[in-house]
């Protein structure tokens, strides 16, 4: 104290400018767009309702990627052995996963800039032998995928989608459910006359996961002596109407997701409520980037990601080969003949990739397990994050300040809003990425994405600002990083 006291004193700064010059601000989006960009943020979010809505599953997303892809000139990446900059090419991964490039001026040798999003979301999941019958009903067991409230998923309409295999081998795409004039699915609920005992027990056991039992008919086969004449009626349904029989159920991937399209939230509009926006709000704005992009100066690629939900795995999640081997057979057809797979591997510790994965926004009805100073929040932009992970960070790839602050100063020059969070408070739980399984190939990577409301429910929130947003900021990375 005394040393200070003695030094000399100076006129007051002006303490709003210093704080604005000191301090960091992340802005609402919806304080400082103009009129023009309001309308761009609208349009933009109708073009993404409209995907989402043809693409649930990422089967599904994948088919109309590729038709997207290919109305606008992308060709196979196998289909031909060179490739000249300006080129666009797609690969998908055994009809679940997908990369997309646009091959850039600059030499392959340099690196690509990529972006990873995954297409898989939470869901319940037909078992192998679904079908029973019980007290003249029939339904269908499932096994839950990735990480839901199990409490969550009865009594709202579900719909049916995947693909089912009919004895002959040939392919049944099943899609039952989005149309107003289908019918839907659904899992029974117990009163709440009756429900004294259920809704004591914790909320991970109100619903088992053998409960999640889907009612699937009622219809009787037409003689009423015959036992498993419910069963029958539907079995002869599925003969009548899809030539199908119970065994081909046994190799069938169905899976039942929240019916319903995509729909505005708010009575001003201005959020967007759907099933799966995790992680298809990164995946749709990674890949429109990446088809909105003139010739880059970096070869520029979208991965979409199948099984992120639970734990990037098999041949069709991040952690496979699959991925790394299409980056290769991208990078032979653009680099000089004759380059070894030490060069490959050079190349591969070169790129920059942007792991674009939701993050959680901060809710003020659970502010509890947020930490306020260092949460995301709906309508801020591009949610940076230097590190996901739970107990001590432990699962996170933990960007480099290097690359993270590059990613920043990039972001800055270019005026697209960005801003910061962790997933919540330390030890109030934690999540993964993609982010460690590029990571492990050498490359820079950090993760980013949307702030959704409600994560992993049968109905996701966004902000409309934020897509659009995250959406500039995903081609700036294209085109500047
Ligand atoms: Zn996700």
């Amino acid at each position: 104290m005394k040393e200070q006291e003695k030094t000399k004193k100076t006129a007051p700064a002006d303490g709003k400018q210093l704080k604005k010059d000191l301090q960091v601000d992340f802005p609402n989006l919806w304080d400082r767009i103009t009129d023009d960009d309001r309308e761009r943020v609208m349009a933009f979010s109708e073009d993404y309702k409209t995907f989402i809505d043809m693409g649930k599953t990422e089967r599904s997303f994948v088919a109309v990627a590729v038709e997207t892809l290919e109305n606008m000139g992308y060709v196979p990446l196998t289909g031909q052995d060179h490739f000249e900059p300006g080129s666009k090419v797609y690969h998908t991964i055994r009809n679940k996963g997908l990369v997309a490039a646009v091959v850039g001026t600059d030499d392959a040798a340099l690196g690509f800039n990529l972006i990873g999003a995954h297409i898989d979301s939470p869901r319940l999941d037909l078992k192998p032998l679904p079908i029973y019958e019980e007290s003249e009903l029939v339904f269908f067991k499932t096994h839950y995928y990735g990480g839901i409230k199990k409490y969550q998923w009865p009594a709202i309409p579900l719909a049916v989608h995947g693909i089912i295999f009919r004895a002959d081998g040939s392919p049944l795409t099943v899609r039952i459910g989005e149309n107003p004039q289908e019918p839907v699915l659904t899992i029974t609920d117990l009163l709440p006359h009756l429900g004294a005992e259920q809704m004591s027990r914790k909320a991970t056991d109100l619903i088992k996961g053998e409960d999640l039992n889907v009612l699937a008919a009622s219809l009787p086969f037409a003689d009423p002596e015959l036992a498993g004449r419910f069963k029958l009626g539907l079995l002869q349904l599925l003969l009548e109407r899809y030539n199908l029989k119970e065994k081909d159920f046994v190799s069938a991937e169905i899976e039942l997701v929240p019916a319903g399209q995509a729909r505005d939230v708010g009575l001003d509009a201005s959020m967007i409520g759907a099933y799966g926006q995790d992680d298809r709000v990164c995946a749709f704005t990674a890949l429109t980037a990446l088809t909105s992009l003139e010739t880059p100066a970096r070869t520029s690629v979208c991965l979409l990601f199948d099984k992120e939900e639970i734990g990037s795995e098999g041949n069709t999640g991040a952690q496979s080969r699959a991925y790394e081997y299409a980056i290769q057979e991208l990078f032979v057809r653009i680099s000089e003949p004759g380059r070894s797979q030490l060069d490959f591997a050079r190349m591969l510790s070169r790129c920059q990739m942007l792991s674009a994965d939701v993050s959680a926004a901060f809710d003020p009805t659970y502010a509890s397990v947020y930490d306020s100073k260092n949460a995301s929040y709906l309508g801020h932009g591009l949610c940076l994050v230097k590190y996901v992970g739970a107990r001590g960070k432990s699962g996170t790839s933990d960007a480099n300040g290097e690359f993270f602050s590059k990613i920043i100063r990039m972001y800055d020059a270019a005026q697209v809003p960005w801003q910061t969070g962790e997933l919540g408070k330390v030890d109030a739980g934690g999540g993964g990425t993609v982010a460690v399984y590029l990571a492990s190939l050498g490359m820079e990577v950090i993760d980013c994405g949307v702030p959704v409301l409600s994560m992993h429910s049968p109905f996701e929130v966004t902000s409309k600002a934020d897509v659009y947003y995250t959406y500039v900021a995903y081609k700036t990375f294209f085109e500047k990083a």
